[in-house]
Formats: structure tokens, sequence, C-alpha cells
């Protein structure tokens, strides 16, 4: 048994515990490497300067392994801090969620939260969904700033939140809404069951991370960045026009509000509401309208938990469907690009890098090439090179597809004269024998 003397320096209070070695040493990880060397029936006094009240309540959770009679608002921070302190990985789960189910009340609380580890807000962002995050009300700004950020950082780490640039449209899109979604910039192609394709493509030069930290340059809270990426990442489908569209876009189901007219005779015409130009048999992607109003959300999805949050939090997240307002992110990507651009020319211009390549590389040392071979692996790609190359690409794919089928079908017609051919001598020797 180990007694443990309690002293509140502040209250002048002091309370000893008494707890058996191995609980302690098992629950409390703090004590472990403390108590490792003494004998298992040692009587050992512990001496602890903290808030008896709170120590009794590590204690009883101790002993009754459950914190449901022990948290309260009042005590739930310097439970979770204490327990922090101690290593008491359970309780600290415990003293979170806690927080999570009860965080407007905690916000309100008149204590400074400025003691909570980054580690531990960590956490705690992780532990908060949309809908949660959507709930909180934190007038004096307690936690939320630091709950954000932190939500905008796993954001980053998570690779599958990354959002690129398409070098097309310029619009954002996450590796796995290009299959789903639609480019109505990008050249078409029409793959071997006849459908039309027409995906985004990344801009290889685009980084993520900088694009964050450019937009928090801009002005930009990790509120507001959280919420335009959030509604980037979460895709619905249309009932009217067919498009799955990301949930920033919900005010963009274009249209032509007036009709095209078409001169006799000819395929081509002009809306009248913008002048421009309709193709009365139209086989290709479906191109903008001149006017939008919000899409018409598929039953199933409007009674989803992210269409509720999206629609509460649309006058932040909604792009606008003209590209000149101020708040549109359309706009900060393209001068994010300007930006990397800037850089990406001086660096062209900087031909010392480039020529230094070509120098006599024979009078350099190993470690040098070495350097050399890695700073020009790091130069970025000229976009206008980048977009001739990928489209040598995807014409590569469709001449490396056709190659194949026609591989396969030239070994098919092999197999077959084979076939015929191995067939045609036995005949020969039937009809030899009869004769
Ligand atoms: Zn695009
Ligand atoms: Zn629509
Ligand atoms: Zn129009």
């Amino acid at each position: 048994m180990i007694t443990i003397h309690v002293c509140d320096e502040n209250r002048k209070v002091n309370k000893d515990f008494k707890c058996a070695k191995s609980l302690l040493v098992s629950q409390m990880k703090f004590f472990e490497l403390h108590l490792s060397g003494s004998g298992s029936f040692e009587d050992i006094d512990i001496s602890v300067h903290c808030d008896v009240g709170v120590f009794e309540s590590l204690m009883l959770f101790l002993n009754s392994g459950t914190s449901e009679y022990i948290l309260e608002v009042s005590n739930v921070i310097s439970i979770l801090i204490s327990s922090e302190y101690l290593q008491m990985e359970r309780l600290v789960d415990d003293c979170l969620q806690f927080i999570v189910n009860h965080i407007n009340e905690v916000v309100n609380l008149s204590i400074d939260m400025a003691c909570i580890s980054p580690k531990l807000m960590r956490k705690l962002a992780s532990l908060i969904d949309v809908q949660k995050l959507d709930e909180i009300s934190d007038r004096r700004d307690k936690l939320l700033s630091r709950i954000y950020t932190n939500k905008v950082e796993a954001m980053m780490d998570d690779e599958t939140n990354h959002l690129s640039r398409c070098i097309y449209c310029d619009r954002l899109f996450a590796e796995s809404q290009r299959s789903v979604a639609v480019c109505e910039k990008a050249d078409i192609f029409i793959d071997f069951h006849g459908n039309v394709l027409a995906e985004h493509l990344a801009d290889c030069n685009w980084d993520f991370k900088k694009f964050v930290s450019y937009l928090n340059s801009q002005g930009l809270g990790s509120r507001e960045i959280y919420w335009k990426i959030w509604s980037r990442l979460i895709m619905f489908d249309c009932v009217d026009c067919g498009e799955c569209f990301q949930g920033a876009e919900l005010e963009h189901c274009s249209y032509h509000p007036l009709e095209a007219k078409f001169t006799i005779g000819s395929n081509i015409g002009v809306y009248q509401c913008c002048q421009e130009q309709a193709v009365r048999f139209d086989t290709s992607i479906k191109k903008q309208g001149c006017t939008a109003h919000r899409h018409s959300v598929c039953p199933e999805q409007t009674q989803s938990t992210e269409y509720e949050v999206l629609i509460k939090k649309l006058p932040t997240t909604a792009e606008p469907f003209l590209e000149d307002s101020t708040s549109a992110l359309a706009r900060y990507v393209k001068q994010f690009v300007v930006t990397q651009e800037v850089v990406l020319c001086s660096e062209d211009e900087v031909s010392p890098v480039t020529s230094q390549y070509n120098t006599d590389e024979s009078d350099c040392s190993d470690e040098e090439l070495k350097a050399r071979k890695g700073k020009k692996s790091k130069s970025k790609v000229n976009p206008a090179k980048q977009r001739a190359w990928k489209l040598d690409l995807l014409r590569l794919k469709d001449f490396e597809a056709m190659k194949d089928l026609s591989a396969k079908l030239i070994s098919r017609r092999r197999r077959k004269d084979v076939k015929v051919r191995t067939t045609k001598p036995n005949v020969s020797m039937v009809a030899r024998r009869r004769s």
C-alpha cells in the first residue's frame, strides 16, 4: 500500500490517500518510473502538490474504474490537465469526450483554457464532427479558434483531403472526385465504351499546403478556411441536371433563361439571353449556362448531416456563381497561381541554375553532383509545358489502349489460324485414308 500525501498550496489543505501500488502504477503511468525500483509491499510516501478535490476525483476513478461519477462541467478541465500530467490515458479520453458532449457549457466557464496542451487540443478537435462544430457557440473564443486551427491542420495531414487545382478550369478538386466531376473546359475523350469523358487535370506545381497558408496570409481565419475546404470535399447529385457537384457549388445549377435562336438550315445559333453560341445537336459535355439556381439535390442526400450543415454554413461555404465576387475562393486560386508563376518565371530567368547543369560535370565531386541532381528534380514545371505534356500523355493513353486492343485481336486471329492449320491436315489425312 502506498500513501500519497496531497498538499493544496493555495488553500492550505492536506489530505492522505492510500492506494495499492499495482493499481497506482498501472493507472497512473507517471508513477511507473518513480516506483519501479521499490519492493511491492513497501510503504512509500508520495507528496503531491495539487488541488485536493481534483486528486480525490482521480483516486475515485482509480478505485471505481469509471469517470461517470466524477466528471462535471466545473471540474472537467482541471481533471483533464491533471490526468494528462499523471498519464492516465483512459481518464484523459473520458474527459475529452465529456468536453465534446458539454462543449457549450465548458466554453462558458470563466477559467483560462490556454493551459490545455496542443496535443490535447488536437485530440479534442479530432473528436468533434462537423455537426458538433457547427453547434459550438463560443462567444469569448475560449476554444473555438484553436479547434478550427487543429481541424485545418488535420485536414492538411490527410492527403485524401488535399485539393488539387485543375489546369483547365482553375477549380479545386480532390483526387477521389476526378472520375465523377465533369470539367467543362477539359478536352473531351471518348473511351472504348463510347462514354464522353472530360476530367479535371491536376496542376503539378500546385501545393495545397502553401495555398492554405496563402489564404491565411490574405486574412482568412482557420474557421473560414476549414468550411471553404470542407464544402469542396462533399459531393451531391442533382436530379435536374444530372451533375455530381461539390457542396460549395450548390447554387451552380446553370441554365440559359432564354432559348437559343437558330437560322434555318444551320446547326449553330445564339442564346438570346447572353448571345452565347448554341449548337442544335451537341453530343459533347453540357456547357455552363449564363444563369444559375440551386441544384435539386437527390432526396436521400438531403437527409444527410453534410447537407444539413452545408445549408447552415452557406454564407461561408457557397462559391458565388459569378467568379468576380470578392468572397469567391476561385479569386484566391487565381491570385495564388499568379504569385506562384512569378516565382516560376523568376526561377526560369535565373539561368545560372540551369547553366550550372550544362557546365562540365566531370570536375564535380559526387556530393556536388548529387546536390545538383536534387535541385534539378525540385525545379517547377512550366504550366504551358505541363499542358502539352499531359495532353500527349492522354493521347498516349489512348494509343496504348488501342495498341493493346489490336494486339489482343491479332493474338486471337493467330489462335484461330493455328486452329485452322491444325484441323486442315487431319482432314486431308482422313481423306487420304479414305482414298
Ligand atoms: Zn477542370
Ligand atoms: Zn443541377
Ligand atoms: Zn444565356
